[in-house]
């Protein structure tokens, strides 16, 4: 049997949330705390019996919450996420007692305002960014800065924390949420932007004077998105130093 290295703690699933057939949240409880700051990530881990498998997730929560919440997305031939998916509520799993990373809001630029932009899983660390300056606000801690989050993804039922950052743009001035959907014709219904993030990123950047002297901006998620989104930043006069990128996997070798 694999141990449980030292270096993680067990943690229980008190809430699980299904929103597709391979996109679920969950919020675990914890035997001890897990020291953090927004857009950082935890390591989860499992032990299968003959191997310890562990990756890394961006915690969703804030550190102001009791509990930690994580988004995953379902990688049907992956090693953890379809161990992953079969858990429930009561359900326990391993994480490392380090959380770590540096997607955090840059603060130190003096920027005020910070262009976060993503696909599906990727609203993870903004989530974190968000409900922690919203709930500081709310004990009258005031907001220096500006938040604009531009969500992608496929169809609309894969915005996951859609709902939650309409009604919070809708209540703080200083946030603006942009979700758009990039297979519109597979969602008629949707009457929200179209295109994928790297196609609307600089038409949304001009209409809310996002300057590159004001702002640092933030690709979060797919790779492909965040080659293709700093290069248009780049163009659009972003210096490297102000665009922070967390590539969630690397793409698989093409052949042939
Ligand atoms: C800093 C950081 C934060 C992350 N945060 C999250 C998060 O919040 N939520 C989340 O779901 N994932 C997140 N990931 C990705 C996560 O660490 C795993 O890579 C992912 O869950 C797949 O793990 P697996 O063991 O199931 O698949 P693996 O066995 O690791 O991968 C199998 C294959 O699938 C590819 N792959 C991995 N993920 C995807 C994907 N989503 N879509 C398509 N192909 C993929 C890999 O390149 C590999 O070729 C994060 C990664 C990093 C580096």
């Amino acid at each position: 049997m694999a141990s449980t290295p030292d270096k993680f703690q067990k943690v229980r699933i008190v809430q699980r949330r299904d929103y597709t057939k391979d996109l679920w949240t969950i919020r675990v409880a914890l035997e001890e705390p897990l020291p953090f700051k927004p857009g950082q990530h935890a390591t989860l881990g499992m032990n299968t019996g003959t191997k310890h498998l562990e990756r890394a997730y961006s915690i969703v929560s804030s550190p102001l919450e009791n509990e930690v919440e994580f988004f995953f997305e379902l990688v049907q031939d992956g090693a953890l996420t379809p161990r992953l998916y079969e858990l429930v509520e009561g359900d326990t799993f391993l994480m490392r007692r380090q959380a770590k990373g540096l997607f955090t809001l840059d603060t130190k630029s003096g920027h005020p305002q910070h262009y976060l932009v993503c696909t599906v899983t990727g609203i993870a660390p903004y989530v974190s960014m968000v409900r922690s300056l919203v709930l500081e606000a709310a004990k009258g801690t005031p907001v220096a800065v500006r938040l604009v989050v531009l969500q992608a993804a496929s169809r609309s039922w894969e915005l996951v924390y859609h709902d939650e950052f309409s009604r919070l743009a809708q209540a703080h001035a200083r946030l603006d949420y942009i979700p758009t959907v990039s297979r519109p014709w597979e969602d008629t219904a949707w009457k929200g932007e179209v295109g994928r993030a790297e196609d609307v990123l600089r038409k949304h950047l001009d209409a809310r004077g996002l300057e590159p002297a004001t702002t640092t901006a933030y690709v979060c998620g797919h790779p492909i998105m965040v080659e293709n989104a700093k290069g248009m930043l780049q163009r659009r006069g972003f210096s490297k130093e102000f665009i922070r990128e967390e590539v969630y996997w690397v793409p698989k070798k093409q052949h042939g």
